[in-house]
């Protein structure tokens, strides 16, 4: 063992808390992989989850890995030790299981990074008992796995707190009966919910390329992959479980307060794949945010919509009084009132974070929003009034629908904010900044809009830059965005289909580049990311029956269209 390696791996276990570390022995052990770096992936919460669920099983070790960073401690990596993992220092081929917890699509050619550097073979087809078995869960792999297909073993999809003990007594009982791993994968798949072998399915394609069929390759397996989600989310304490050093928060205890949003936004996968809504009890919260006030004096509330937590003035109510900060998420703009605004600033919450997404009225209704240019500057005045002098806006281009209009209109709103504030804060201490996000509409599976095309990639660039020069000179407005030529990548790989973990093949041989990539291949990727789908298409994430009625997603996205 590289001993500067160990050093590093000692260094950062040191400054956290909450590892887990097992001896080495007769566990059945588990490598768990954040497909980026060690400071994004520790401030994951399902990351973060799996491995505490995983260390939960008795008879199973987990331990972490990272993409490799050089220049930084979380390298894990050496030129002969290959990756190892933080806790023991294993290197990836001595763990029976390799699992990724994958967020974003973009991390895609780092799932393949990480496999390649374990020397293992990046094809599940090539691989044997003797490899890890590669299993892969998380929000993006649950909303479209496809792309990953031909490189995984298993997908683990949904919520993952009631399937992932299940799998692991599956995996502890083909062991003790010495099944292979084909009968292992088979069992599985006939006898759990939420899971996906994706070898087992077989997929036809029609001369146009578009989906024929997508069917089990055998007899007594399911048609379809079933999510179930978990009912009672008071039986999981979602929280922080390592506080770690260096990461985007690490002055904040993270505790899960809802799941599930009913607002039903045509865009956002996350207010469909996590419906119905769950509520965690107050009392379970509070006793998280008590272990948090043990370790952090900044608790940090998320969930899918956590401004509509009935109990979120009381919880808030509660960390104040302890004498803690607390840190929310993007706010509902239709439920900031004077009491909620006090609460953010009692807690001492500075910025906070609204999204208008759109800019004209006609947007919005598209979009399904529920709120109204009154509501977004009656809810940015309060917060003004009661001092919060930095506002996040988010606001989003390219949508189905949009025209140079409705642009302007995104300069026009944040024109009247900003004068609304200023008159707010007139003869106060000084308003710092409104902060606009501007990103791009990606089409998401399971949406109204999952049929939608991405806007050209110049288009939106050149939208960005017209927002941009609108507030050049402005010193009070910033403007942050994203890069649309990532967002081409990321819905190419949001909406592909396996043929498209070719290019993923291609992109990992050239090391990155993708746009040689893109050339070399011989797949059309604007068929993915340009081409408006029809209705009566079978889609790549058909597979799945997340729970969300097609019909539904129909209508919505009907509705919208009449709209525009
Ligand atoms: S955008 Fe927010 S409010 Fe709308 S559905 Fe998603 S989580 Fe709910």
């Amino acid at each position: 063992m590289d001993w500067k390696l160990k050093k590093i791996c000692a260094n950062i276990l040191e400054k956290e808390t909450g590892y887990i570390k097992k001896i080495w022995g007769e566990y059945n052990t588990v490598c768990l992989a954040y497909p980026n770096r060690y400071s994004i992936g520790m401030t994951n919460l399902g990351f973060q989850t799996v491995y505490k669920i995983f260390n939960d099983q008795p008879s199973f070790l987990c331990e972490r890995v990272f993409l490799p960073a050089s220049g930084n401690d979380a390298r894990f990596v050496s030129g002969t030790a290959g990756i190892v993992s933080l806790e023991n220092q294993k290197s990836i081929t001595e763990f029976d299981i390799l699992a990724f917890s994958v967020s974003f699509e973009n991390d895609y050619p780092n799932i393949l990074k990480i496999i390649n550097l374990a020397k293992i073979p990046l094809l599940a087809k090539d691989r044997s008992g003797k490899n890890p078995l590669i299993i892969g869960g998380g929000i993006a792999l649950t909303l479209n796995p496809e792309p990953l297909a031909d490189f995984f073993d298993v997908f683990i999809l949904g919520e993952i707190e009631e399937v992932l003990p299940r799998f692991c007594s599956k995996f502890e009982e083909a062991r003790r009966f010495g099944y292979g791993r084909k009968q292992f994968l088979k069992d599985t798949q006939e006898s759990l919910n939420n899971i996906y072998v994706p070898s087992l399915y077989e997929v036809n394609y029609s001369t146009e390329n578009k989906i024929q069929s997508m069917k089990p390759r055998e007899d007594g397996l399911p048609q379809k992959i079933k999510i179930k989600r978990v009912k009672n989310i008071n039986a999981f304490p979602t929280e922080e479980v390592i506080s770690a050093p260096r990461t985007e928060m690490e002055d904040m205890f993270l505790v899960e307060v809802n799941r599930g949003c009913a607002r039903g936004c045509r865009f956002c996968a996350a207010g469909f794949v996590y419906r119905p809504v769950r509520l965690r009890g107050i009392a379970e919260i509070l006793e998280s945010v008590n272990r948090g006030l043990k370790k952090k004096k900044k608790i940090g509330l998320i969930g899918t919509a956590v401004s509509d937590h009935p109990d979120l003035k009381n919880i808030c109510k509660y960390i104040i009084a302890k004498k803690a900060q607390t840190g929310l998420g993007s706010l509902r703009i239709d439920q900031i009132n004077e009491s909620v605004v006090e609460i953010i600033r009692d807690g001492g919450i500075e910025t906070v974070a609204l999204a208008p997404e759109a800019g004209s009225q006609r947007m919005r209704d598209v979009l399904g929003k529920g709120i109204t240019e009154e509501d977004i500057i009656h809810a940015t005045e309060l917060l003004a009034v009661k001092d919060i002098s930095n506002i996040r806006l988010y606001f989003m281009i390219g949508l189905p629908g949009e025209d140079e209009k409705d642009i302007d209109a995104i300069i026009e709103l944040t024109k009247k904010i900003q004068h609304h504030i200023r008159s707010k804060f007139e003869g106060k201490k000084k308003f710092r900044r409104v902060t606009l996000s501007i990103n791009q509409f990606i089409p998401k599976p399971f949406t109204p809009f999952q049929w939608c095309s991405l806007d050209n990639v110049n288009i939106a660039g050149r939208k960005i830059r017209k927002i941009k020069d609108a507030f050049r000179r402005d010193k009070q407005i910033r403007i942050i965005h994203d890069v649309p030529k990532w967002n081409y990548v990321q819905t190419l790989l949001s909406q592909g289909d396996r043929q498209v973990g070719k290019i993923l093949l291609a992109v990992n041989r050239l090391e990155g580049n993708w746009a040689k990539a893109l050339k070399e291949v011989n797949i059309n990727p604007d068929f993915y990311v340009y081409r408006q789908k029809q209705f009566d298409e079978i889609l790549p994430w058909d597979i799945i029956d997340i729970g969300v009625s097609p019909q539904m997603l129909i209508s919505e996205c009907k509705k919208a269209m009449k709209i525009i």
